[in-house]
């Protein structure tokens, strides 16, 4: 059964809410309006600022290079960050995934080597999983690490790997064993140097024209034995947990927000009734979202690994996101500078299809929940 405790954002959060704003309005350029998506914008210098105000890594261990902060603090972070379009891409699954998986799982040498350095936002990750025949089938991927004196020789590929071509570093997951009837074992999380040899990364470029993700090709590439990362074997079970952090957060329903924002601005005052009706729908519909999301990012705090409540919030806020473009559509005016509204609708509409693939289909989402609610 899925639970969803009722949970507030802290009541000082507003103090902190203040001051990202600020320093959004501080340190995007003039005129700055981008998607509020977390995969718009890769700006390297912009996370070294966002570190210098302590607030990648924010709830890791002080001794990391970490705030110590609650996932609650975190929360208004993320949300303020994405409802500016601030460009996040570069730190972006450093900050929410690999950080995590290394404080749960890591060697304290690799919590060393690499925490403080993506708090600084310095070091960048991507996630290496799905291949060109396994994405959502994970559990059928090629990718071989043979063992050799010192680590693995690494041979196959991975695909759709987001920004693998700007980041250093990739969380591999490979087979160091081959498959067998437990379909779930053998697997093993590496961490790769994506520009070392034998790693050739191949930008694909997507239908807005941007190449955002890749096609990653091992030859050979050799990985040392100190950059396993937990248990070899457990890969399979390391990766599920970290599903929880991924799934649930305020990206999964805020990607396409700026269009909403920019419906407001276009409507101004007086709207009609049946826009007005448009927008209180949106809104309804968006501060349930949040609400749930808040609830997860409480259990998180809590020490839980909530992947059922995770794939709810993702399944509906992804809904969300792509309804939220035909909900406005409905309610813009004929007369009026639409300039704006139509540039931020444009930008989503390319960036859809995309929403309901990435970070689990839709179709594996609701296997998951069917799975979770006991339906199947
Ligand atoms: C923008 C973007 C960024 C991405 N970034 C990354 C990244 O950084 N790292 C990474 O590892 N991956 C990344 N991905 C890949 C993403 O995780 C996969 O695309 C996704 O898991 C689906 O896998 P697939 O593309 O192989 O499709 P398939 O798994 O082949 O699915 C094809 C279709 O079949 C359906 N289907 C599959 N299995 C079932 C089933 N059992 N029951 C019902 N229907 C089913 C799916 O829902 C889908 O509609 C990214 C994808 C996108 C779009």
């Amino acid at each position: 059964m899925s639970q969803f405790p009722l949970n507030s954002l802290p009541p000082d959060s507003s103090a902190l809410r203040a001051r990202v704003r600020e320093f959004v309005a501080a340190n995007l350029p003039a005129g700055w309006r981008r998607n509020s998506d977390f995969m718009s914008g890769y700006d390297a210098d912009f996370s070294a600022k966002l570190g210098a105000q302590g607030w990648i890594g924010m709830t890791w261990p002080r001794q990391y290079g970490g705030g110590e902060h609650s996932y609650l603090e975190r929360y208004v972070v993320t949300e303020e960050l994405l409802a500016a379009g601030a460009p996040i891409s570069a730190h972006w699954f450093a900050d929410r995934q690999t950080g995590p998986l290394l404080l749960h799982f890591g060697s304290e040498i690799q919590r060393e080597r690499y925490l403080p350095s993506i708090c600084r936002g310095e070091c960048f990750f991507s996630i290496g999983m799905s291949e060109p025949d396994s994405g959502s089938d994970l559990a059928s991927i090629r990718t071989s690490a043979r063992a050799v004196d010192g680590g693995w020789l690494v041979n196959g590929s991975k695909l759709w790997t987001s920004f693998a071509h700007l980041n250093q570093h990739m969380v591999t997951l490979v087979r160091t064993a081959p498959p067998s009837d437990k379909r779930h074992e053998g697997m093993s999380q590496l961490i790769i140097d994506l520009n070392g040899d034998g790693v050739e990364v191949n930008p694909i470029t997507n239908m807005a024209g941007r190449a955002e993700f890749n096609e990653v090709v091992f030859t050979d590439a050799f990985v040392p034995r100190e950059n396993l990362v937990g248990i070899e074997g457990e890969g399979w079970q390391q990766v599920t947990s970290e599903l929880a952090h991924e799934r649930s957060g305020p990206e999964r329903f805020l990607s396409t927000f700026r269009v909403y924002v920019e419906l407001i601005r276009l409507l101004g005052r007086t709207p009609a009734q049946h826009q007005a009706a448009a927008v209180g729908r949106i809104t309804a519909q968006l501060m349930t979202l949040r609400r749930l999301s808040i609830s997860v990012a409480g259990m998180l705090e809590a020490g839980q690994t909530p992947n059922l409540e995770a794939a709810l919030v993702k399944e509906l806020g992804n809904n969300f996101e792509k309804a939220l473009l035909e909900m406005t559509r409905q309610a813009v005016p004929e007369q009026g500078d639409r300039g704006a509204y139509e540039a931020a609708y444009i930008e989503s509409l390319l960036l859809s299809p995309s929403i309901t693939l990435r970070g689990g289909t839709r179709e594996v989402l609701r296997g998951v929940i069917a799975r979770g609610l006991g339906l199947r």
